[in-house]
């Protein structure tokens, strides 16, 4: 499968992974939005939230606990950031592997902007 995502999970092309585990990998953004812009994916290839199956709900479980440890790690735990799920086109959703993106570091704008 042609997935840039997938091929991040397999290590076959370059990502600065920040957090791994069973479940989950989690990594810079190469185009970041803000100071701190971490992406955090299931290994498991979900294309969008529309595509999560009844025995994959933990994965986004995994993806929430991964992201309160990267929000530590971050610096940006007390701070504040945003966690964001992009699904489909009105959203904007340009890589089809459902991912969140971790945002922080500084004032965030507003989501109305
Ligand atoms: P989306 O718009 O699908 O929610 O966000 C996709 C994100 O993936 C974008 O912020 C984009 O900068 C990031 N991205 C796209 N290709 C790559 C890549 O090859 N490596 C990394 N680290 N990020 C990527
Ligand atoms: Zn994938």
């Amino acid at each position: 499968m042609d997935c840039i995502f997938c091929k991040i999970v397999e290590g076959s092309i370059p990502s600065k992974k920040v957090f791994e585990n069973e479940h989950v990998v989690a990594f810079h953004d190469i185009y970041p939005a803000a100071p701190v812009h971490i992406l955090i994916i299931p290994k498991k290839h979900i294309a969008s939230m529309n595509d999560v199956g009844a025995d994959d709900w933990h994965l986004l479980g995994e993806i929430h606990s991964a992201a309160q440890q990267i929000a530590k790690e971050q610096g940006v735990a007390e701070s504040g950031y945003r966690l964001i799920n992009n699904c489909g086109k009105h959203s904007g959703q340009e890589v089809f592997h459902i991912h969140y993106h971790l945002l922080g570091g500084e004032k965030l704008g507003p989501l109305n902007a």
